[in-house]
């Protein structure tokens, strides 16, 4: 058996670090840190997730509102969008996708202020981070990074292998792995075979969306594997690694306590740092 890769306890070390620079800024600054989340539809992960990052803020400080609008037209969205980059007291903003397919993703991504795209999914926050430059930048692909690094994973010219190049997940985890001095490859639907990809890596990201795509097979010996996927099937939350079989070969991180709490982190941690930039008034 190899190592389970872990999360959650360094996630709870960040967030507790980010409640109390929150209470060391609240007399300054004269109100938390508030976010904005805003939901088109009614995809109920989303809704489920929203509540999570409500109460997940409320613990640590910052004020999570959830914007629930469950048959919106574009105009709706965007109206919601431009009222909130306006509002001063607003400090972040986080679409949960996906979108229903009625409403332009690239029009709703572009309206969001890139200093309160919570997400990191404004182009020009995608920009920045290619550019090696400062900014917002995914949480999930951020909490990659951090769960590879808190748990000691020496990246510097490592063979490193992303599966996915999703805006959120494959691509930004890929731009900061290079950042980072690995040699990496993104993998993606049309890679065949995947596992000629895989098996050579000794860092392997996951982040598909498919339950159990990657097994046994598909890692090297001693390999580092990364399962960024959250699936549901017949009502479990399962990755998109076979964690029983690849353990066997390889350290894992697993679906619960793994990137995800990590994620979370990132959101919470993503917003104090819009807080702090909107509070100073170091708007560039
Ligand atoms: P996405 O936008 O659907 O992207 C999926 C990516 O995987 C695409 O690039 C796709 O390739 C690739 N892919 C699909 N099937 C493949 C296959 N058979 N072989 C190789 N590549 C394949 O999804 P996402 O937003 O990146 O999310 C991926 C997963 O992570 C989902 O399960 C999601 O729920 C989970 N997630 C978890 C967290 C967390 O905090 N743990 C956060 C965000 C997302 P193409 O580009 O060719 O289509």
């Amino acid at each position: 058996m190899y190592k389970v890769i872990e999360g959650k306890e360094h996630a709870l070390k960040i967030r507790y670090k980010i409640r109390e620079n929150i209470a060391g800024m609240l007399n300054s600054a004269g109100r938390p840190p508030k976010l904005e989340v805003i939901i088109a539809g009614s995809d109920s992960a989303s809704l489920y997730y929203a509540s999570l990052i409500k109460n997940a803020g409320a613990k640590e400080g910052i004020e999570a509102a959830v914007n629930h609008m469950e048959n919106p037209s574009e105009n709706d969205v965007l109206e919601t969008i431009d009222r909130l980059n306006k509002d001063d007291t607003v400090d972040g903003i986080l679409i949960q996708l996906p979108l229903p397919p009625s409403l332009n993703k690239e029009k709703i991504i572009n309206l969001i202020n890139p200093l309160k795209d919570i997400d990191g999914q404004h182009p020009v926050n995608l920009g920045r981070l290619a550019a090696g430059q400062e900014g917002l930048f995914p949480a999930t692909a951020r909490a990659v990074l951090k769960i590879i690094k808190l748990n000691g994973i020496e990246i510097s010219g490592k063979r490193t292998v992303v599966v996915g190049r999703s805006t959120a997940v494959g691509l930004p985890a890929a731009i900061m792995l290079i950042r980072e001095n690995a040699a990496v490859s993104v993998c993606h639907s049309k890679t065949t075979p995947l596992e000629k990809f895989t098996s050579e890596a000794e860092i392997l990201i996951v982040s598909a969306g498919k339950p159990g795509l990657i097994s046994e097979r598909h890692v090297k010996k001693g390999a580092c594997v990364i399962d960024v996927g959250t699936n549901e099937v017949e009502g479990k939350m399962v990755g998109d690694v076979d964690f029983d079989s690849v353990i066997k070969k390889a350290s894992v991180s697993p679906v619960k306590g793994g990137v995800g709490a990590l994620t979370m982190a990132c959101i919470l941690e993503n917003t104090f740092n819009a807080y702090k930039k909107n509070i100073h008034g170091n708007r560039t």
